[in-house]
């Protein structure tokens, strides 16, 4: 006999609150503190600056990740805005995105001209490669898989997909810092990388993000897409490429301190948030009535979150029902009530095409010769998932024992209705 839920009079699992929170705005204690004091004492805000921390924290990041060249930029979405300017993709072009992803990301598309395609998601809640395979036309450029709370998609199909059909890769790592996939960073498979330093991201500095590669050439276009005046604070140097203005997403000296010491707490962040999935898992039953997300590789993921994909589509409310009364609230991902932004089905502004500027730009750009069609229901399978899908975050306010709860919550339930 299963034991008798909360839901139905039985004792919840747990009364006391599960931690929840961000995680690097967590972890500030008085070295961010110090770093911006210096900065203000210093009077030197601007990047460009002897012993600027924006390239300290640049340089720091490039030898964590292990590639050539990165760059500081004023937020996630300007790093992909600045990457995908870097890869030369523009008016005229399709760049494949999955359904499941920050607004952002699409916006990001948007931004540099081009159009962006949705693909479905799988069971990884990335990007499904099948899908993307059939998403591409004559008019593809890129893909731009997306590596959500932490965990890597499934990249080795897509990074091979787009090698066969010679097209260019920006991994969007804004969720999924310092994450890895088969003993290499997320964002070093693809031609370029973008992490968001936003306040809710594994480390943050307010705003910021950062845009890495190992390439020179899409490191320089990247740069002067970042600051019209780039070429000229750079005089000294030769550039390799012809220089162009755009747009300015140059990062403060105070971003970039904060940035420098967040970074240094990558790792005790990622340590943390790892040991308390691997307690979570460890003490799940074997699944009854769901599947777990898929983890291509449960050793480089973040660990920043779980998520379970319920069989039964009507038995939903009733599994978040049900763990809420254990004392767990497992955030349902898809439901009609809520639009969450994540889910292309609330991408208005996409869907709608709707532009800045009346030539309808990029759906309309005499350049573009496809003709891409959206609707609320054009990724069914992406809907069925996130509709099932339940997440349960872990952060460094947590301890294992809260992990377990958790577990124990989803196994009592899972024994109940499953
Ligand atoms: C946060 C985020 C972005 C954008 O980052 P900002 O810093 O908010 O601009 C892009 N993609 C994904 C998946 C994100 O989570």
């Amino acid at each position: 006999m299963p034991e008798r839920l909360a839901i139905h009079g039985g004792k919840p699992v747990t009364t006391e609150p599960i931690p929840s929170g961000v995680h690097g705005p967590s972890v500030i204690d008085e070295r961010e503190i110090k770093a911006v004091n210096d900065v203000l004492r210093s009077g030197n805000l601007f990047r460009f600056v002897e012993n600027s921390n924006v390239a300290a924290f640049e340089k720091s990041a490039a030898e964590l990740l292990g590639v050539k060249y990165t760059l500081m930029v004023n937020s996630g979405t300007s790093a992909l805005i600045c990457a995908l300017t870097g890869l030369g993709i523009g008016p005229g072009d399709e760049v494949i995105l999955p359904a499941y992803t920050f607004i952002a990301t699409a916006a990001a598309i948007v931004a540099v001209g081009a159009v962006p395609v949705i693909a479905e998601i799988d069971n990884s809640l990335g990007m499904d490669p099948a899908d993307a395979a059939r998403k591409i036309s004559p008019h593809t450029k890129a893909i731009l898989p997306v590596h959500m709370q932490g965990v890597p998609c499934s990249l080795d199909k897509l990074i091979s997909l787009a090698r066969k059909h010679n097209l260019k890769v920006v991994e969007d790592c804004c969720q999924c810092i310092g994450g890895q996939y088969k003993g290499a960073y997320t964002g070093t498979f693809g031609d370029a990388g973008a992490w968001s330093l936003n306040y809710y991201k594994v480390i943050s500095c307010g705003e910021g993000g950062l845009v890495f590669t190992n390439d020179y050439d899409v490191y320089e276009r990247a740069a002067f897409a970042s600051d019209p005046a780039m070429p000229m604070w750079m005089s000294e140097k030769e550039w390799q490429n012809p220089p162009f203005s755009r747009q300015c997403y140059r990062p403060s000296e105070v971003m970039g301190a904060i940035a420098r010491v967040q970074l240094a707490k990558l790792e005790n962040i990622l340590s943390n948030t790892r040991r308390l999935k691997k307690a979570f898992l460890a003490e799940l039953d074997a699944p009854r009535g769901y599947t777990p997300q898929f983890v291509d590789d449960p050793n480089g993921e973040c660990g920043i979150s779980a998520a379970i994909i319920i069989e039964d589509p009507n038995l939903v409310p009733t599994y978040a029902e049900a763990l809420k009364a254990e004392g767990v609230s497992a955030g349902t991902v898809y439901n009609e009530g809520f639009p969450d932004r994540h889910i292309y089905r609330y991408w208005n502004s996409i869907l709608f095409k709707n532009s800045p500027h009346r030539s309808n730009y990029p759906w309309k750009d005499p350049q573009y010769r496809g003709n891409v069609e959206y609707s609320p229901d054009m990724c069914p399978q992406t809907l069925s998932i996130l509709s099932r899908t339940l997440r349960f975050g872990f952060n460094v306010n947590m301890h294992d024992t809260h992990a377990r709860l958790l577990a124990s919550a989803v196994n009592k339930v899972d024994a109940a209705l499953g």
